[in-house]
């Protein structure tokens, strides 16, 4: 049977980079398998639902290259593919399973359950319980019917039974046993006929045929509902096997990694930023802070999966030649950000010249930098052993692309005297009788130059670095030159000589 594996997120904000994790894992694992990729929607908690939040989650997967096979937008055979479209499924599906003798109607209002909560603490309708209450367990079947044909609100209840002890091979924490006694009857279909997340997604898991659920930890205490309503459906034969994925925790290592760490410790913890209703609702996120996809599906993979070896950086084909659930550790993974950024400069040192030009051309546009392509290819090999985010390609290499706003006087009043104005007026225009405007000509070419007229490296080329740059910082200075070209370099050398003379 052919692998089948879905991302199931609930569009409730934005998605957390922890969600993003778990669908590169189920990509992954679709990929390795030659399985399908599904992406469903699971929006039936209409209270939590966010507008924008599902178009969040499909930019983030397009964003990561998590292309789903089938999926909201994405076509495929078994959908909708989003719960809210889906509703009738789900009612025909419950009262199916009272028929069966596994779920039963339940009439009790809210008041009257607000009323037992209030009463006892830890109130929980169960096996206990249910014999007491307003259900078609306790009540006649013509009261039930009576009830049904007058429209009076009511839900229906999962019913489980007691003294049974649930047993999943979790295929990350291995055996999982849950006892029956300590679950409640749980509601699957509302009052409003909307499924409850249980029944929604045990019946889609089924209908999509899904063959493995990969999903994090925190839905791991659910997955004994789920495997009830299973055997309830009689589809036990075809359960999906399941795979809880172990937490993402804070940068220090100690508790679960929320989404309010991000300000906490100024760093992004979303794929995308998220402009939310408030300030505290809004986000920052990897791409704007200008991290490479790849570099930050690289840094996921590694998140709690390791194949073994000493390799680290590894493309998503290689991900997913690499991949198996048997590598993905127990315990909790540390949000290393420091890693991320690692694995960020390592991907932009790499990357094609032309590539990042396409990057940084909307960075220098918005600053109304010059952008022509030939330029920014030429900054972007210049820079980019420097950077670790794309933005520090216009932020730190600012003086590639603006004229000097202020000179390192300190450094000007050490390297200037005035005797040296003739000779920085010969070089001016040395320079602009140059030929080849290439680093290692120009190099050589004003070596020359200096040699003729018995000059130290240290006379002039800290001068020739601040007239380009205003700062001792930044790449060789012939290669500074070479980007910048003729015209430019010129332009910066009279503008530096007239400051230099002022200074
Ligand atoms: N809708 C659930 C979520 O938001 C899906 C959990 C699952 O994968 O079963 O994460």
């Amino acid at each position: 049977m052919s692998v089948r594996v879905r991302f199931a997120p609930s569009p409730t904000g934005a998605l957390h980079i922890g969600g993003v994790r778990t669908a590169l894992y189920n990509y992954l694992f679709a990929r390795k398998n030659g399985g399908t990729f599904i992406l469903r929607i699971e929006d039936t908690d209409q209270n939590r639902y966010v507008p924008g939040a599902e178009q969040y989650i499909i930019e983030a997967l397009k964003w990561t290259h998590l292309i789903p096979d089938e999926g909201v937008g994405f076509g495929g055979d078994l959908g909708p593919y989003r719960q809210s479209d889906r509703k009738e499924i789900y009612q025909k599906y419950a009262r199916e399973l009272v028929r069966l003798g596994h779920a039963y109607y339940a009439f009790d209002t809210p008041e009257a359950l607000e009323g037992l909560r209030a009463g006892e603490a830890n109130f929980t309708y169960n096996f206990r319980t249910r014999t007491g209450l307003s259900n078609s367990l306790t009540l006649s079947a013509d009261a039930v019917q009576q009830h049904l044909d007058a429209g009076t609100p009511c839900v229906i209840r999962l019913k489980v039974e007691p003294e049974q002890a649930i047993r999943i091979e979790d295929l990350i924490r291995g055996e999982v046993v849950f006892q029956s006694n300590e679950l409640d009857d749980k509601v699957l279909l509302k009052a409003d006929g909307m499924p409850t997340y249980h029944l929604a997604n045990i019946v889609d898991d089924h209908l999509m045929g899904i063959t493995h659920v990969i999903r994090g930890e925190e839905w791991l205490p659910s997955t004994a509902h789920h495997v009830l309503l299973y055997r309830g459906f009689g589809w036990e034969d075809t359960m999906p096997k399941f795979a809880h994925l172990p937490l993402i925790l804070k940068p220090e290592g100690n508790g679960k990694l929320s989404k309010r760490d991000g300000a906490k410790f100024g760093i992004p913890v979303f794929p995308l930023a998220w402009a939310g209703q408030t300030a505290e609702d809004s986000f920052p996120g990897f791409r704007e802070t200008g991290f490479l996809p790849e570099a930050t599906v690289n840094f996921l993979a590694l998140l709690g999966w390791h194949p073994g070896g000493e390799q680290e950086i590894f493309s998503m084909d290689e991900l997913a030649q690499a991949f198996s659930i048997e590598h993905i550790g127990k315990s909790g993974a540390r949000f290393d950000y420091e890693k991320a950024k690692w694995f960020n400069q390592r991907y932009i040192q790499a990357a094609d010249n032309r590539a990042l030009a396409t990057s940084i051309r909307p960075l220098a546009e918005a600053k109304g930098y010059r952008s022509d392509e030939e330029f920014l290819v030429r900054s972007a090999a210049l820079m980019k052993e420097r950077v670790t985010f794309l933005p520090d390609f216009v932020e730190q290499g600012y003086y590639l692309f603006e004229p000097v706003r202020t000179y390192d006087n300190e450094m000007i009043g050490k390297k200037w005297n005035p005797a040296l104005q003739p000779h920085f007026e010969a070089l001016i225009e040395h320079v602009e009788a140059q030929t080849t405007f290439e680093a290692s000509a120009l190099e050589e070419s004003l070596k020359e130059f200096m040699h003729g007229r018995s000059l130290k490296a240290g006379d002039i080329l800290p001068l020739l670095r601040l007239a380009l740059a205003g700062t001792m910082k930044g790449p060789a200075v012939f290669d500074m030159a070479a980007v910048l070209g003729k015209t430019e370099t010129v332009r910066r050398l009279q503008t530096a000589l007239a400051y230099f003379l002022g200074a």
